[in-house]
C-alpha cells in the first residue's frame, strides 16, 4: 500500500508492539533509522523483504511492515541472496548483528561483498552478544569486558569497514547511533547503490557491554559513540589508534552480481 504523510508508525509493525528489545537499547533507533530511510526514497515495501538472523537484531524484522524473513544465525546474507536472485526486482535488506556478522556469518559477508550481489547489510554493532548473555564478539574491542571476558578482551577485534574494503563491497560506511539525524540518508543512499552495501552502526547494549564496562546508562553509551568516533575526512594519524573513522568510506559503479547472473541466463 502506498504510504501518505510523514507518521512513521505506517512503516511499523504495530501490532507487534512493543518491541523486545531493553529500554535505552540503540537497536530501536537504528529501526527509526530504517523506518525513515524507507519514508526518504518512499520504497516501495510490497516488494521489499528485510531479512534477520539471530539475537537482538534478528529481532527487526518482526517490526517492519514489509515482507520478513527471520532466519538461523549468521545466515541472513544467504537467504537474503536466494531471494534477490530468484526475484531481482526485490530490494532487500539483511538486518544483522556484529556476532551475524564477522562470526557465524563472517564466510556468508565476505563472499556477498565479493560477488557485489544488489542488496544491503544494515550491521547493528553492540561490540557484544546480547541475547545470549553479553559474551565476547569478534567485535568486542581488545581489553573491554564481556561475560566470558571478566579480566578484558585478549583479542584483536574485527574491523567490519577494513573487512568490507578487503572484501570488495562497493558502498561501505559506518555510522553511530549518536548521529541519528544522518542515519536515515546513510542507509536510503545504501538502499539505492546498485550492488552489495554495507552501513555498519555502532549502536548501544546498556544491559551488558554498558553494565559490564562501568559505560553506564543508555545517554552516557550514546556520549561514549560520539567520543570514540571522528569523521573520516578530519581524523588523525594519531587518533586512528584509539578512536573510530565515521562517515562512506567507498561508492563504487561495478557490474552486480544480479545483473550478471541475469546476462549469463540470457
Ligand atoms: Fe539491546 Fe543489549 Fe538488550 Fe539486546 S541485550 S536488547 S542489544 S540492550
Amino acid at each position: 500500500m502506498p504510504k501518505m504523510g510523514n507518521n512513521l508508525a505506517q512503516y511499523l509493525r504495530t501490532e507487534s508492539m512493543p518491541s523486545m528489545w531493553c529500554p535505552g537499547c540503540g537497536h530501536g533507533n537504528i529501526l527509526r533509522g530504517i523506518l525513515s530511510a524507507f519514508q526518504q526514497i518512499d520504497l516501495d515495501l510490497d516488494h521489499t523483504v528485510v531479512v534477520g538472523g539471530i539475537g537482538c537484531s534478528g529481532r527487526t524484522p518482526f517490526y517492519t511492515d514489509t515482507h520478513s524473513m527471520h532466519t538461523t544465525h549468521g545466515r541472513a546474507l544467504a537467504f537474503g541472496t536466494g531471494i534477490k536472485l530468484a526475484n531481482p526486482e526485490l530490494s532487500v535488506i539483511a538486518v544483522m548483528g556484529d556476532g551475524d556478522t564477522a562470526a557465524i556469518g563472517g564466510n556468508h559477508f565476505i563472499h556477498a561483498c565479493r560477488r557485489n550481489i544488489d542488496m544491503t547489510a544494515v550491521i547493528f554493532n553492540n561490540n557484544i552478544y546480547g541475547m545470549t548473555g553479553g559474551q565476547t564478539a569478534p567485535t568486542t574491542p581488545e581489553s573491554m569486558k564481556s561475560t566470558t571476558a571478566r579480566d578484558g578482551n585478549p583479542d584483536r577485534p574485527f574491523d567490519i569497514v577494513e573487512l568490507a574494503k578487503a572484501a570488495g563491497a562497493t558502498f561501505i560506511a559506518r555510522t553511530t547511533t549518536f548521529d541519528f539525524v544522518d542515519l536515515p540518508s546513510l542507509i536510503a543512499r545504501a538502499i539505492e547503490h546498485k550492488g552489495f552495501s554495507v552501513v555498519e552502526v555502532l549502536t548501544q547494549c546498556p544491559t551488558y557491554f554498558g553494565r559490564l564496562n562501568k559505560i553506564g546508562d543508555a545517554v552516557e553509551m550514546l556520549d561514549y559513540e560520539r567520543d570514540l568516533t571522528v569523521p573520516m575526512m578530519q581524523i588523525t594519524r594519531e587518533e586512528l589508534l584509539e578512536k573510530m573513522p565515521i562517515g562512506v568510506f567507498r561508492e563504487e559503479i561495478k557490474p552486480s552480481y544480479t545483473e550478471q547472473y541475469k546476462q549469463s541466463i540470457d
